[in-house]
């Protein structure tokens, strides 16, 4: 049975700029290079799951603008199953504009149209969440479309994997009705900002699994804490490696695998697209991962 998710969450284009520098405030900079990149860490889970060989039925908003229908066109390409994405006509297509000089970078998002991703987008999609054996979310969205998405998974018992990225406050009673929580270290600690929040983490523990760059994945299972170690690789760019870990953690916990078994599937695709550039283009095929787990 083929493994099937919805992911609905931001489709942005990166545009990334490189230079020699970075320039001051009120100059103008010839830069070396220019390169539009799709992106959005919804659009990125759902090509890294997809790619991993589930159903992926991709939800989210773009604008009406030159962006918009290459990213639809790019998410078909890319072997989504179902791209309901509507281009909306007040909002630009997300983007995150990127200056790479002097081995850093500065980026600037403008979420555009993911700020449209609504409660009754996700209303309409009902289907799609309780056809699925997974629905993965993150915070690119507004917060009241992630509570409606997730009210219904729970409302048809659709397991909710959610990458609570970028942080942002969070109501605990949303934190309660998800299965699966998969921020990073740094996230675990923004998340955990309250004794309120803190006790919660003591009480439901065994949701939680934090990543830890290439340490792999801490979690809790019948109360002994776990790490699954993550692969030895030559690092070429960490961008996009918990947007793949995402992915195939999720297509793993809906073909049925064990936690631990879903870690290092995640795991393994992510070691893979940090040893490859850029983030949807380092994502690796089903038949790589598979290998790299022999
Ligand atoms: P994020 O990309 O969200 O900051 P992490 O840095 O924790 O999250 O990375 C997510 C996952 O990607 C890790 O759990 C691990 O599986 C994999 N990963 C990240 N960095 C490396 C690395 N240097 N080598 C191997 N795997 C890595």
């Amino acid at each position: 049975m083929t493994a099937k998710v919805t992911v609905i969450g931001s489709i942005n284009m990166d545009l990334v700029s490189q230079a020699e520098r970075f320039p001051d405030q009120g100059e103008t900079l010839l830069g070396t290079d220019f390169q539009t990149i799709p992106g959005g860490k919804g659009a990125n889970q759902a090509v890294a799951a997809s790619k991993l060989g589930a159903e992926v039925t991709m939800v989210g908003c773009v604008g009406d603008d030159t962006f918009g229908q290459p990213l639809v066109t790019h998410l078909k390409d890319q072997g989504i199953f179902n791209v309901n994405v509507e281009p909306v006509t007040h909002a630009p297509t997300g983007v995150a504009q990127i200056t790479v000089a002097e081995q850093d970078n500065t980026i600037i998002v403008v979420p555009g149209a993911n700020a449209h991703v609504t409660p009754e987008i996700v209303k309409q999609n009902e289907k799609a969440i309780q056809n699925s054996d997974i629905l993965l979310l993150q915070f690119e969205i507004p917060l009241e479309s992630v509570e409606e998405a997730v009210n219904i998974a729970n409302q048809y018992n659709t397991t909710v994997v959610l990458n609570p990225a970028p942080m942002q406050p969070v109501p605990l009673d949303l934190l309660e009705k998800v299965d699966f929580l998969t921020p990073n270290e740094h996230e675990l600690t923004e998340l955990l900002d309250t004794e309120e929040k803190k006790r919660f983490n003591e009480q439901y523990r065994e949701k939680f699994f934090v990543t830890q760059g290439s340490a792999g994945v801490q979690f809790v299972e019948n109360g002994n804490e776990t790490i699954v170690p993550s692969y030895n690789v030559d690092v070429k760019d960490t961008t996009g490696a918990g947007d793949t870990f995402n992915g195939g953690f999720s297509v793993a916990l809906a073909e049925g695998q064990s936690y631990s078994d879903a870690c290092r599937f995640g795991n393994a695709a992510a070691a893979i697209s940090v040893s490859q550039f850029g983030a949807q283009t380092g994502m690796p095929e089903r038949e790589d991962v598979l290998r790299l787990l022999d």
